[in-house]
């Protein structure tokens, strides 16, 4: 079902992410996590995309698989790194072809070795850009990115924001959020972007599931989310214990996850990261006490 229409129907959605296995051995790893996962009935799944459109092919095999296995709808990442817009076009043919119908379209990261993003000759400067591209084509969904703390290129969360409206008013159905840990970051960017539209914008909060101190502190220096100061305090005492942290961690998670429920999320997109444990443990805590159909 294209995500458009599914949100015009449902108040709140819950959805996983995944990314495209590298071998053999983690392709099992990632169809266990689909086994046990499609039981919880997520509305929707999206697939990451390689930076610099590594996993091009991977992404859109795995997309297809995964709507094949479970007949759950699926979202395929596309960037605008090394690409030219008559490419793009040719891959949006082709996802077309396979009955891809959604789309989470982004700017991507600089390729490795480049510190700030360039444009290819001919490319998408922006995701605003790609989101045009997908909308004058016709036939798809799209989504884009939120940063809730500010995309780091950014001057401003205010700038930033007026972008992300952009995307959402050139036809964008919605936005999925860069991890993060501050409920607050959240509420100020819903209630902003809610401003600058004049309606009520589908955000869906992106959740890390904690599991692992070093983890947690090393990915969110990897995609520059901050890890607020309470946090640090309540795992980092525990880090070197396992069992410990990942069970203070995960009773974290699904706090925060009730908070940004209460406040108003429609909904969940949990960063499964190919495993299953962490997200089918959230899903369950949030219906026990309510927060989850
Ligand atoms: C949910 C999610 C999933 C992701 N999945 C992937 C993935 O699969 N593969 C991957 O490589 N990366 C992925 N990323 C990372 C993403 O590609 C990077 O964060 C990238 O740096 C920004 O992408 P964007 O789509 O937000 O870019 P943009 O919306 O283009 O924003 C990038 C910067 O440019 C500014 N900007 C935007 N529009 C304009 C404009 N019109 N004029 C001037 N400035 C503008 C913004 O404020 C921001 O600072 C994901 C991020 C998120 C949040």
């Amino acid at each position: 079902m294209r995500l458009d229409d599914l949100f015009r129907r449902q108040a709140r959605t819950l959805s996983f992410e995944f990314f495209p296995p590298k071998n053999d051995r983690t392709w099992y790893t990632l169809e266990d996590a689909i086994d046990q996962l499609a039981p919880l009935g997520a509305d929707f799944v999206s697939v990451t995309y390689g930076a610099g459109g590594s996993t091009r092919a991977k992404t859109r095999e795995v997309v297809e698989h995964i709507h094949a296995k479970t007949g759950v709808s699926a979202m395929a990442h596309l960037t605008c790194v090394n690409a030219t817009r008559g490419e793009l076009q040719t891959l949006l043919d082709e996802y077309a072809g396979a009955g891809i119908e959604n789309l989470l379209a982004l700017r991507g990261d600089p390729p490795k070795g480049q510190e700030r993003f360039t444009p290819t000759d001919g490319g998408c400067a922006h995701a605003v850009d790609l989101i045009d591209l997908i909308r004058d084509r016709g036939g798809f969904a799209s989504l884009c990115a939120a940063f809730p703390e500010r995309h780091p290129d950014a001057a401003s969360r205010e700038a930033d924001w007026a972008h992300l409206a952009q995307k959402l008013r050139r036809g964008a159905s919605g936005a999925i959020t860069q991890c993060f840990f501050d409920p607050n970051a959240y509420v100020e960017m819903l209630a902003h972007l809610t401003r600058l539209t004049g309606s009520h914008p589908r955000i869906i909060p992106g959740i890390l599931p904690i599991t692992d101190y070093h983890a947690l502190v090393r990915f969110c220096e990897r995609c520059g989310a901050s890890v607020p100061q309470s946090v640090h305090a309540a795992l980092a005492p525990l880090a070197d214990d396992k069992v410990a942290v990942r069970k203070a961690g995960m009773a974290w998670t699904v706090a925060f996850c009730r908070e940004l429920l209460e406040a108003g999320a429609p909904g969940l997109h949990i960063y499964a990261l190919n495993r299953s444990t962490a997200a089918a443990e959230i899903v369950t805590a949030l219906r026990l006490s309510g927060h989850l159909d």
